[in-house]
């Protein structure tokens, strides 16, 4: 009679990760996939259990699961709308840690700069002025349309464009325009491991990028700033000092220096620095210490040469700035 226990294979659950786009233009997705054959190696530590933009899950199946069944949520994109907002709050209910991965989820990002101006002006000029519309009757689109079939209800556009961190607890901040694949890895090896840093932290470098930058510094001053394509910059000088606008100074380091390697100027997508509360007003800073201007005219130049400063200054960080937006509708406020 045989009398040995029989074995019993025990199958651990494995961690569940989601991962979702708001406002968000899918490069942050997109840089998930760029881990090419390592995505394999998340495929082995975790279960994805929601990524819209590979697998067709519906949101009920969210809605479905338990509050904190999610161990690792890696949202990215701003909040932009009401659908935008209200899957933000349903993941955070559903997810132990939430992450806001990339810029755009960090700062606002690039869609954060239609916070220079408001939701009318952009309806206005998408849907009636611009040149390729073909919009005679100078239809807007409606949160709510009757239609023959029933009532076709449409997510609410908001007036201010926000952070993911304005609107829901978050745990940790991956920045970024997408954040690099060795920082993505990193994470999920953090995370694999329980090693995650404690919550609020950046997983990023804690320098900023000029510090991690070895291009030749002089203290040099300037009197002339140029775009990018009007010079040919010396690939081992310092660009700011050449005249070229470089967010270094003002922007957090950890990228691995990816702009400058391809000898173009750092534009700020991994946000302000620690201690820095206004990545713009920090730039400015940066800028005017450096450029010669002994009169007013000479100021009023520089002025004209920086073409879109709105762009310059705050191209990743208006939402997270202390402007936030250029005008408040009263009506619309907190929305
Ligand atoms: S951070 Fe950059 S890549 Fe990611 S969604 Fe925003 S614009 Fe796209
Ligand atoms: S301003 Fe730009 S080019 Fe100059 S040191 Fe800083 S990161 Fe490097
Ligand atoms: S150099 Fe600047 S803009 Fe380019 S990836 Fe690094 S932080 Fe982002």
């Amino acid at each position: 009679m045989d009398l040995s226990v029989p074995m019993v294979e025990v199958k651990m659950a494995k961690p569940g990760i989601a991962l979702y786009w708001a406002a968000s233009c899918g490069g942050c997705d997109v840089a998930v996939l760029d881990t090419n054959e390592k995505i394999l190696d998340i495929a082995s530590i975790a279960d994805i259990v929601f990524w819209p933009i590979a697998l067709d899950f519906k949101y009920h199946h969210i809605e479905e699961m338990e509050d904190g069944s999610i161990d690792l949520c890696l949202f990215n994109g701003a909040i932009r709308s009401s659908e935008q907002q209200e899957i933000a709050r349903l993941l955070r209910a559903k997810s132990k840690v939430m992450v806001a991965f990339g810029a755009c989820a960090c700062f606002g990002g690039i869609p954060a700069l239609g916070n220079f101006t408001n939701r009318a002006e952009i309806m206005r000029r998408v849907y009636l002025e611009a040149p390729s519309n073909a919009n005679t009757d100078g239809a807007l689109p409606q949160t709510l349309t009757k239609v023959r079939e029933g009532e076709l209800v449409l997510p609410e556009l908001f007036d201010t464009v926000s952070t993911l961190a304005q609107v829901v607890d978050v745990e940790y901040f991956v920045p970024g325009c997408p954040p690099p694949i060795d920082i993505i890895l990193k994470v999920v090896q953090l995370f694999a491991t329980g090693q995650l840093p404690p919550a609020g932290a950046v997983i990023a470098s804690d320098k900023t990028l000029c510090d991690e930058c070895e291009r030749v510094k002089n203290e040099k001053k300037i009197s002339r700033i140029w775009r990018p394509h009007e010079i040919i910059p010396d690939p081992e000088r310092c660009l700011l000092e050449q005249g070229i606008i470089c967010c270094g100074p003002a922007t957090r380091g950890g990228c691995g220096l990816r702009c400058l390697k391809a000898n173009m100027p750092c534009r700020g997508c991994f946000g302000p620095p620690p201690g820095v509360i206004d990545q713009g007003a920090k730039l400015v800073s940066a800028i005017a210490s450096i450029y010669q201007a002994n009169s007013q005219e000479e100021i009023a130049r520089m002025v004209r040469e920086i073409v879109d400063p709105a762009g310059t200054f705050y191209r990743f960080g208006m939402a997270d700035s202390l402007l936030k937006r250029k005008r408040i509708q009263p009506v619309e406020r907190g929305s």
